[in-house]
Order: C-alpha cells, then structure tokens, then sequence
C-alpha cells in the first residue's frame, strides 16, 4: 500500500493547501480517503478525479467532506469531455440521511452507506470501522491489504478502544489538534501525548500527525508525542508518501 497525504489540517485549509485528504493506492486501485476542502486541487497534483476508483468518508465535518460536490463536477464534466467513467462509489455512513443523499449525484457518483460492525471490502481493501468520540458520528478506520495495516483515526477523542483497534498497525495515521498541555476531549480531538500514548500502547510501527492545529509551533507535536512513543513519528505534510 501506498499513502500519500493530500491534505493535513483540521478545521479548515492553509492558504494554498488542504484539510483533511489521503490517497491510499495498491494493485493499481485509487481509494480517497475523506475529501475536505482544498483536496480536489492538491490532489491533482498527483492524481486527477477520473483516475480515482472509490472514496470513503470518516464523517460529515465540512472539512472532510467539503470538496465531494466539486469532486463530482470534475468527473461529470471530464465524462462530458468524452472520458469514459463508471460511477464513482463514495463510502460513508448513512446516519446523517441528508448528508448521506447528497453523495449520489446523477450517474457521477454513488453513496454507499457502510455498516460499522462489518469488515467492508474495497479493491483490494479490507476495512474495519471504530466509533469514535466525536461531535457528530465519525468512524475510525483500519485498513488492510496484503498483510500490511494501516490505521487511520479520522476526528476523535482519545478511548482504550482504540489500542487494540491499532493494534501492531504499520502506520497510524493519528489526528493531534493540540498540544499536550491542552485537553482535546470536549472538541473530540487528541493531543500530542495522546496520539504518541496510543502509538505506544498498541505497538504501531510508525506514528504520523495530522489534522493540525492552525496556532502554535506544529514541530512541538513531534518533540511532545515522542515522549511517549519511542517509534519513528512524522508530521503529515503534502505530497509526503508512505510505502507499507
Ligand atoms: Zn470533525
């Protein structure tokens, strides 16, 4: 599996970057995973709308959802152009129906709603889905192909749930919106101790934040989560690949 991250801030885009967005590509299958603002154009930095095969989506926070509507112009008006394309899936939970029915969008693409409690297959992917704690339903989720996991937490607040959910991943793609001297669990969001405390836990072999804070001095997120994760840790930045 190749990861490639497209966009790593929460809440909103950097000027000229994005929030959240992650291409995860194996055996010639593009799956996007969540699709906030700004990830339709740094995403075709690497890859265009037509070459994506399947999207899913942790949940229905603006910035991780923002960017699906032009998403779907992008393929309806490619298909117009004469690029031969099937509807695209879109994964997501069906808890929100609104916000569910707005991914099927004529023959340009198509809802499907997951249920959380079974393994769902994608491509080549297999995935598994965490409740997290959140403001709205948000599912975390851990992704496996050919043996290799790799764990994505989307929005939440630090749970135990999460340690054996991570368990041994080779990557964990773990959201830190604040420092650790701030508590995160009434936004729903972990801290640097605690992304670096459920690395540890759980035996992951790499560690990489994301969905970044926009104030303070985002290299202390590394300093703070490697004093409790003693594995390599990164802080998930455009363009930045992972091979597992
Ligand atoms: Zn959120």
């Amino acid at each position: 599996m190749k990861l490639t991250v497209i966009g790593q801030w929460g809440g909103y885009p950097k000027a000229n970057e994005a929030s959240s967005g992650y291409l995860l590509e194996h055996k010639g299958f593009n799956l996007l995973i969540d699709c906030g603002s700004g990830v339709l154009s740094k995403m075709q930095e690497i890859l265009t709308a037509e070459k994506l095969h399947a999207v899913i989506l942790s949940h229905y926070h603006p910035d991780h959802i923002a960017d699906i509507g032009v998403l779907q112009h992008a393929r309806f008006i490619q298909g117009i152009l004469g690029v031969p394309l099937d509807p695209l899936p879109i994964y997501a939970h069906s808890d929100h129906p609104y916000e569910f029915s707005k991914l099927t969008y004529k023959k340009i693409t198509e809802g499907k709603a997951y249920v959380p409690q079974k393994t769902l297959k994608i491509g080549p992917f297999r995935v598994q889905f965490l409740l997290t704690s959140h403001p709205v339903t948000c599912y975390a989720m851990r992704i496996e192909a050919d043996g290799k996991v790799l764990v994505y937490t989307a929005d939440a607040a630090f749970k135990s749930d999460f340690i054996p959910f991570s368990k041994d991943a080779d990557l964990l793609l773990c959201e830190c919106n604040f420092y650790c001297h701030q508590d995160g669990r009434n936004a729903g969001h972990m801290n640097s101790y605690d992304a670096g405390i459920l690395a540890q836990s759980a035996n992951v072999k790499k560690l990489v934040l994301t969905h970044l804070p926009h104030f303070g001095n985002i290299e202390n997120l590394k300093k703070e989560s490697a004093q409790k994760f003693t594995g390599p840790i990164d802080l998930a930045t455009h363009g930045l690949t992972f091979t597992l």
